[in-house]
């Protein structure tokens, strides 16, 4: 993140910080000396430009956008010997009850608690636990932990205690009626009366933001002109409002049309504002990766796992008060930014426009990164010739060189007039204005200018969870899974266009469990690599008994004991999570050079693209969610197999393994359905209150109830066996600080924690 700080026309110090779900800078206006602001590093911005002008400088950010890109890669492709460090976002809505009423709502209260949230910060930047940012909703907050955690087993003990202290810091701020919930969406946000203090829509009101028939610009976070500008901009570019489609569920009594369907649509739910993607709140983790070749392949290999986890993490199938046949946010945020016009999106023959363009610049990424990646390249990609090729002259090699044209497909929807003239050898607010305006499965984070930070891959597909423990559980299962990646050299490329597939599956009612998706069987290459890792990884762990031996080692439990015999372990032996497995060091051509484009047999660490052609069309098979995580015999050992295996070779202290052991299980237990997902036990709750009417409504009473249990489950109050199994869900040792016999043992082996 890029960060100063200017006193504004008042002597009040704006101040900018990097948001999250929308990845864009917003302020907050604090009267704090400079100094300090310039110590938490954050940015001033200034006032936005009206739509025209910001239209008319659309080629500008372009072109200089492109330009500040290529310098940063020549400043930064070396970079080498970056270790892990990562963390989670959580957003997080503020919900007011009014218990007499049995009325839930959401409270526009965002911008009065990050006000004292972030004192704690300005006062002592470094100090604090946890971080906290404006999101999109004047409901809405996001709450990161205070710096990244690192490459030691035991910070992943940590982030469950710091997601309740986050959790706890909040509630202390709140009144008794209210809640901070980290809920996907609020159930009837956008239907009558959601809002505390009530707020109406204004569209008829031409100053109005949204125009929104259901959603008003009261909520939408009113510390920052960046999303009100947003939200105008990208309905002026798409030429009309925005349009959400959801089909509603339909039940006995559903009455058709739903109110509001679109002409001819009968039994479609429609929403018409950014609000309701952007209002919905999300699950991120961003890790940084040793050098910029580690993260393409991180990001290549992630990228196919995105509607997998989504999937797992469905939690949203309310919206507007009506149950519908989605399960997750995905499609709806992806309509409620899509500026397209009638031309772009292939409704008008092309006339003002340069191209047509397959999709919202909110979804799933089109193209890999890495040379392994690239034979999966296999749905067009749009750019702008040009600039591609100016990447390319600028020393930007092919794959590199397409995804940022790509990016550059777009146009800037939000332009500060301060920020218009830069330094292209310095500056990179240009290339950010697009890059975070994509808002993509997966991002390709390059480093910050004059920082410490690498390079860095966001993994961004995930839904918020109701608990801490589900959420940590999620954040360090993929954590994990980087490790495994790297360690044992897996290979989950899919062609692009079934992760294309796999991401509409993954929506579906119920996808958990009953689709199946797109999933690329482990090769013969793969299981000799399996077999050698483990033979390393058996002679390597003898002697270590910090895993091994406690009682709860080789806890795969009876849950997975079917998959015993194909669980490969596959460790490398790499005792250290900054090992980076043996992916480290050599880069191979990709990030030099203009021709690394397609030679994905030049890298020998990835074996599995030697196959042929024919075994390549069998290597993508459908599967379902829990065959890819528990496993399939012949087909793929599972990924929670594989990452027990890998924990085998690991150095882990009790406390933290027994953590770990409870998120996997947890896990495993969601993908075998004996868990349903969030969304599912949300249309549950509703089916069977006894004021739903077979009606497909959620009603004001049903939606009280539902997140009155949520915060019952999320205080751990409520137990919830179908949800989160028997008792309450948190068993997990979790600390928010590693202790200091540990640390001191960690010392003696040389592993010190990053500072
Ligand atoms: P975004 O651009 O998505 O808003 P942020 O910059 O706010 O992302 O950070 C997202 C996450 O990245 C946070 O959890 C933060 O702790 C973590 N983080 C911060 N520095 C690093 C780093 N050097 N490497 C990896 N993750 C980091
Ligand atoms: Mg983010
Ligand atoms: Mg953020």
């Amino acid at each position: 993140m890029r960060r100063s700080g200017m006193p504004d026309d008042n002597g009040a110090v704006v101040v900018v910080v990097c948001s999250t779900h929308l990845n864009v800078s917003v302020s907050i206006d604090v009267r704090q000396a400079t100094n300090k602001v310039q110590n938490m590093g954050l940015l001033s911005e200034g006032s936005p430009l009206s739509w025209e002008e910001t239209k008319a400088l659309a080629d500008h950010v372009r072109e200089h956008g492109v330009n500040q890109f290529i310098n940063l890669y020549h400043r930064l492709k070396d970079r080498q010997g970056d270790i892990l460090k990562w963390g989670d976002e959580v957003e997080y809505i503020i919900v007011k009850f009014d218990d007499e009423q049995k009325v839930a709502r959401v409270a526009l209260r965002a911008q009065d608690l990050l006000a004292q949230l972030n004192e704690k910060e300005l006062a002592d930047p470094k100090g604090v636990k946890s971080l906290w940012r404006p999101e999109y909703g004047a409901y809405m907050i996001e709450g990161t932990p205070g710096k990244p955690f690192g490459g030691l087993m035991a910070h992943f003990n940590l982030v469950e205690a710091n997601m309740r202290y986050r959790r706890e810091e909040v509630t202390e701020l709140l009144a008794k009626d209210e809640c901070v919930m980290s809920i996907t969406n609020f159930p009837r946000l956008g239907a009558s009366n959601f809002t505390h203090p009530l707020a109406q829509p204004r569209p008829e009101d031409p100053l109005s933001s949204a125009r929104s028939l259901y959603f008003p610009d009261e909520a939408i976070f009113p510390g920052h002109p960046r999303f009100k500008t947003l939200t105008r901009n990208i309905r002026k570019r798409r030429g009309e409002k925005v349009s959400i489609k959801l089909k509603v569920f339909k039940d006995t009594k559903t009455k058709l049309p739903v109110e509001g369907a679109p002409p001819g649509e009968p039994d479609v739910v429609l929403l018409d504002a950014m609000g309701f993607g952007m209002g919905c709140c999300c699950l991120q983790l961003t890790f940084q990766a040793c050098n910029i070749t580690e993260a393409r392949r991180l990001y290549d290999q992630l990228a196919p796992l995105c509607p997998i986890m989504l999937a797992l993490t469905a939690a949203s199938p309310i919206y507007r008060g009506y149950l519908t046949e989605s399960d997750c946010r995905w499609n709806v945020i992806s309509s409620s930014v899509d500026c397209r016009t009638e031309e772009e999106r292939g409704l008008a023959p092309l006339d003002k426009q340069k191209f047509r363009i397959a999709k919202s610049r909110y979804d799933s990424i089109d193209s890999y990164l890495s040379p392994e990646g690239a034979k999966y390249n296999d749905v067009p990609l749009t750019y702008d010739e040009k600039v591609y090729q100016r990447l390319v002259e600028g020393g930007i090699d092919h794959l590199l060189a397409q995804h940022v044209a790509h990016l550059f497909i777009r146009d800037t929807v939000s332009l500060f007039s301060e920020k218009v003239h830069q330094n292209d050898n310095e500056d990179t607010d240009h290339f950010e204005n697009i890059q975070s305006t994509n808002w993509q499965t997966m991002r390709f984070k390059p480093p910050p200018p004059n920082s410490s930070i690498g390079w860095r891959v966001e993994f961004r597909p995930c839904e918020a969870q109701i608990s801490d423990f589900e959420n940590a559980a999620i954040v360090c299962f993929v954590v994990l899974l980087t490790r495994v990646i790297l360690s044992y050299q897996l290979n989950f490329l899919t062609p692009i266009s079934k992760v294309d597939e796999n991401m509409q599956t993954a929506q579906k009612r119920d996808a958990c469990r009953k689709e199946k998706f797109w999933f690329r069987k482990s090769s013969k290459t793969t299981e000799q690599r399996a077999a050698k890792a483990q033979a390393q990884a058996q002679a390597q762990t003898n002697g270590k008994a910090t895993f091994n031996g406690n009682g709860l080692a080789n806890g795969n439990g009876s849950e997975n004991g079917d998959q015993e015999e194909q669980q490969q372990p596959l460790t490398n032996g790499s005792a250290k999570m900054n090992g980076h497995g043996n992916t480290n060091g050599t880069t191979n051509g990709t990030t030099n050079g203009t021709n690394g484009s397609s030679n994905g047999s030049s890298n020998g660490a990835d074996s599995d693209h030697t196959d042929t052609d024919d075994e390549e069309n069998e290597l993508f098979q459908l599967l379902s969610i829990n065959e890819i995580f528990n496993g399939k015999p012949n087909v793929f050992p599972g990924l929670v197999p594989l990452i027990r295996s890998y924990l085998q070779s690991m150095e882990v202290d009790t406390d933290t393994h027994c953590t770990i052991e409870q998120y996997l299980r947890f896990i495993q237990k969601r993908a075998a359905g004996e868990l349903i997902t969030t969304a599912t036990w949300m249309r549950e709750q509703v089916l069977s209150h006894p004021d739903y009417k077979q009606d497909s409504v959620v009603s004001e009473r049903i939606n009280y109830d539902l997140l009155k249990r949520i915060q019952g489950i999320q205080e751990g109050k409520q137990v919830e066996p179908a949800l989160l199994g028997q008792g309450y869900h948190s068993k997990t040792k979790t600390k928010d600080f590693i202790p200091p016999a540990l640390q001191k043992q960690l010392a003696k082996n040389g592993c010190c924690e990053e500072k």
